[in-house]
C-alpha cells in the first residue's frame, strides 16, 4: 500500500500561519486521530487538534477526498498557528500514526502527476510558477501549468495520428489503383512539410520564452575606471559591485538581477577590458569576453574626459553606448549613445526606459511563447525532423515510422512516454511540501 505522506508546506516558522498537507491512504484516519472528527470535505472547519491529552492548537482543517484531490488521493491540510512548537507537535504527531511519514520534495505533484492530475508540461509550470519573481515570468508560468503546451502538444499529436492513420490506409491500396495513391501521396507529402514548417517557426520564436524564463542577460563592458562597477550599482539600486579608483579591481564579472518594467534580465559587471600581465586579471578579462559574447545586450561604456568605443564585433549582441562622467565634460555623442552620469544620477533615468523597451521588444511578453525548457525544444525540434523524414519517405511503410516518432515526440511533452529519465531532474526542483 502506498505511504501517506506529510510535509509542511509553507514558509518557514515562525509565521503567521502554518499549513501542513497530509497526501495518500491514511490522510482522514489522521484527522480523525488529531481532530477527533472528519469535517465536511472541501471546507474550512475549525477544529481542536490533540496528542493524546495534550492540546496541540486550534486549526481550520479542510479534507478533500480523491481522485479530485490535487494529489489524486485523499488529501487533508491543517491551517495552523505558524509557531515551531505547533508544526514540530503536529508533525510529530502525524509521523507517529501508522503508515504516515515525511514527504520528499516534489512528492504531492509527483503523486499528482502519477495520478493523472497533472502532465509533464503543468508540473513543469508550477516549478516555474514558485520560482517567478517577474511578471512575465510569473504569467508565462501560470500558462504552463494551465495546460496550454500539453494541450498544443495533443493537438500536435492528433494531426500526426490521423495522417498515420492515413498512411497505413494507403499501405492497402491495390495495384491498378495506383495513380490514385500517387495523388494522395503528393497531397501528403505537401501537408507534412507545412507541418514542418509550423513548427519550424514556433522553435525559432521560442528563444523568446526562454529569455522571459531565464531571464536577459546584459553585459557591462568598457575600459577600467570608466564607471561599468558605478552604473551597475546605480541600475540595480544597490552596492554589488565594488567601487574603485584603482584601475582593475573588478576581476571576475559580478551579477546583478534587474526587473526590466516586469521582464527579469541580469546585469553582469565585466572586468575591465585591457592588456595585462596579472594572470588573475587575464582570466577575469576572457570571462568578461565570453560573457559580453553570448549576452543579449552589451552596455558598451566610455568616459566623457576619454570619449572612444571599440568598434563592436560582426555579428556580436546589440549595443547601447553609454558615455558616463558627463559631470565632467560633455564631448559631442554619437547619434545612438546616451549620455549619463553615474554620481549624479544625470540620464539614468533614460538609461532604464531604454532598457525597459528594448527588454519588452526583444521578449514580447503579451504574446504566447509556450516553448520556455529546453526539453520541449528539444520535443518539437524530434517532432519537426520526423515529419520532414514523413515527407521525404520512398514508401508508405517508412512514412508511417516516421510519424509513429512524431507522435511520440509530442507524447513526451505531456509525459505520457518516454521520460523516465527526466523525471527525476523535474521533480528536484520542487521543495518539500510542494
Ligand atoms: P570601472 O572600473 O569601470 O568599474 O569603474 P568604477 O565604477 O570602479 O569607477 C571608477 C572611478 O570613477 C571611481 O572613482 C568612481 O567614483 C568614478 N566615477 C564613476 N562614475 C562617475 C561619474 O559619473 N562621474 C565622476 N565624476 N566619477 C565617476
Amino acid at each position: 500500500m502506498t505511504d501517506t505522506i506529510a510535509a509542511l508546506a509553507s514558509g518557514r516558522p515562525p509565521a503567521a500561519l502554518a499549513v501542513i498537507r497530509l497526501s495518500g491512504p491514511a490522510a482522514f484516519a489522521a484527522v480523525q486521530a488529531l481532530a477527533g472528527r472528519i469535517p465536511p470535505p472541501r471546507r474550512l472547519s475549525l477544529c481542536q487538534l490533540h496528542a493524546g491529552d495534550s492540546l496541540l492548537d486550534e486549526a481550520l482543517v479542510a479534507v478533500f477526498p480523491g481522485p479530485t484531490s490535487a494529489s489524486g488521493e485523499d488529501l487533508a491540510e491543517f491551517h495552523l498557528h505558524g509557531g515551531p512548537a505547533v508544526v514540530s507537535g503536529v508533525l510529530t504527531a502525524l509521523t507517529a500514526l501508522p503508515g504516515i511519514r515525511l514527504a520528499e520534495p516534489g512528492e504531492y505533484t509527483r503523486r499528482a502527476f502519477a495520478n493523472g492530475r497533472m502532465d509533464l508540461a503543468q508540473v513543469e509550470g508550477l516549478a516555474d510558477l514558485v520560482s517567478a519573481e517577474t511578471a512575465s515570468q510569473r504569467d508565462q508560468a501560470l500558462a504552463l501549468a494551465g495546460g496550454a503546451l500539453g494541450r498544443l502538444a495533443d493537438e500536435w499529436r492528433e494531426r500526426c495520428l490521423m495522417l498515420l492513420a492515413e498512411a497505413e490506409a494507403g499501405l492497402d491500396f491495390a495495384e491498378d489503383e495506383a495513380d490514385v495513391a500517387e495523388r494522395l501521396d503528393e497531397a501528403a507529402r505537401h501537408q507534412l512539410l507545412a507541418m514542418a514548417d509550423e513548427l519550424a517557426g514556433l522553435i525559432a520564436d521560442s528563444t523568446r520564452a526562454a529569455r522571459i524564463r531565464e531571464g536577459l542577460s546584459i553585459a557591462v563592458t568598457g575600459p577600467p575606471n570608466v564607471g561599468k562597477s558605478s552604473l551597475v550599482n546605480v541600475l540595480s539600486m544597490r552596492d554589488a559591485a565594488i567601487v574603485t579608483p584603482i584601475a582593475g579591481t573588478t576581476r571576475d564579472a559580478i551579477e546583478v538581477p534587474l526587473d526590466l518594467g516586469g521582464i527579469a534580465a541580469v546585469l553582469i559587471d565585466t572586468a575591465g577590458l585591457r592588456d595585462t600581465t596579472d594572470p588573475i586579471e587575464a582570466e577575469g578579462i576572457a570571462r568578461a569576453r565570453r560573457r559580453a559574447a553570448a549576452a543579449d545586450l552589451v552596455i558598451s561604456v566610455a568616459s566623457a574626459d576619454a570619449p572612444h568605443w571599440p568598434t563592436p564585433p560582426d555579428n556580436g549582441p546589440p549595443q547601447l553606448q553609454l558615455l558616463n562622467k558627463c559631470d565632467l565634460a560633455q564631448p559631442d555623442l554619437p547619434p545612438d549613445a546616451l549620455a549619463v552620469s553615474a554620481t549624479t544620477g544625470t540620464g539614468m533615468t533614460a538609461v532604464r526606459d531604454w532598457l525597459s523597451t528594448w527588454a519588452h521588444t526583444t521578449t514580447r511578453p503579451g504574446e504566447p511563447a509556450l516553448l520556455a525548457h529546453a526539453r520541449h525544444r528539444a520535443a518539437f525540434a524530434d517532432a519537426e525532423a520526423a515529419l520532414r523524414d514523413a515527407a521525404q519517405a520512398p514508401e508508405p511503410v517508412l512514412r508511417a515510422e516516421s510519424l509513429r516518432g512524431a507522435a511520440h515526440a509530442f507524447g513526451r511533452i505531456a509525459g505520457r512516454i518516454g521520460v523516465d529519465d527526466v523525471l527525476d531532474r523535474i521533480f528536484s526542483r520542487f521543495c518539500i511540501g510542494k
